[in-house]
């Protein structure tokens, strides 16, 4: 089948907060992915098509996970907010993007930052067998401005209690104090130790690959810190230790 925009239909939406949801849609058409990839959605909206894309908040399967925020004033993400189980949506039905493990360095430990629905592509590779098997310790560093938007904690403790403590989550929450959060943004409880405190890790050069996904401030402060520690970019033909996802 060729690749193309098919019609799917919103399975369940939950809500985590105002404007802050999962919207899970039977999407058969979409072809097998990597944990991590993106897909268009798109909605005809005054008779044009409107499309974004969006990393897929689970592994493969008839039906596919989305974390999704509504931007104030945003062309599309008004109209995903209100759809409702039953509701159409289009999707495409290939995936892309390298995101992924598999572009990933071999390390001791797997750091997982993100901002917002940045922990999207994460939670698609935690539930599947992969990082677990590759990388003895996961640090999930979430960062958000309230507590309400620490989505998928439940989840993550099922993680951890699965996979030995394996899982260290350390949310990080910057415009309110929530006791068992770290207060600032991440480069800030980065810079400060805050983070390795907590999760009990160190991140050096010689034990670390991280991935970072989300607000593109957050990434280039991050990974301008994390250089001046001796870590670079990944790639191929030069192995390195961080691979990025950018949302803008
Ligand atoms: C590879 C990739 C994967 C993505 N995955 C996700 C995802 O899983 N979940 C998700 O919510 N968004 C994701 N996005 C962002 C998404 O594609 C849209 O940009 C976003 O939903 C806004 O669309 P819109 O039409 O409502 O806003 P537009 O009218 O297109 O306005 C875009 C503006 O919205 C803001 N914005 C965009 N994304 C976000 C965001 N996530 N949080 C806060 N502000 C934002 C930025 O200021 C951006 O300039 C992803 C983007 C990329 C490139």
């Amino acid at each position: 089948m060729a690749a193309q925009f098919s019609t799917a239909v919103v399975e369940r939406k939950y809500v985590w907060a105002p404007g802050l949801f999962t919207l899970a849609i039977r999407a058969p058409e979409v072809k097998p992915f990597e944990p991590g990839q993106f897909l268009q959605l798109a909605l005809l909206l005054d008779g044009e098509q409107i499309k974004r894309p969006y990393s897929v908040a689970s592994p493969h399967g008839d039906v596919i996970e989305f974390f999704i925020v509504m931007v104030e004033n945003g062309r599309l993400t008004p109209h995903l907010w209100k759809l409702e189980a039953g509701d159409k949506v289009e999707v495409y039905n290939r995936a892309a993007g390298g995101f992924t493990l598999k572009h990933c360095p071999d390390a001791k430990c797997l750091w997982l930052l993100a901002t917002g629905t940045g922990i999207a592509p994460y939670i698609a590779m935690l539930r599947t067998e992969a990082p677990w098997q590759r990388y003895e310790k996961i640090v999930f560093v979430h960062g958000v401005r309230q507590g309400s938007d620490l989505a998928y904690q439940s989840e993550l403790s099922e993680f951890r209690q699965r996979y030995d403590n394996r899982l260290s989550y350390v949310p990080v929450v910057s415009r309110e104090d929530v006791p068992g959060t770290l207060k600032g943004r991440i480069t800030h409880c980065l810079r400060n130790g805050g983070i390795e405190n907590l999760c009990g890790t160190n991140l050096t050069p010689d034990t670390a690959c991280v991935m970072m996904c989300g607000n593109p401030d957050m990434l280039d402060e991050t990974e301008a810190l994390l250089n001046d520690r001796g870590l670079k970019r990944h790639k191929t033909k030069e192995p390195g230790h961080i691979v990025v996802e950018r949302y803008w």
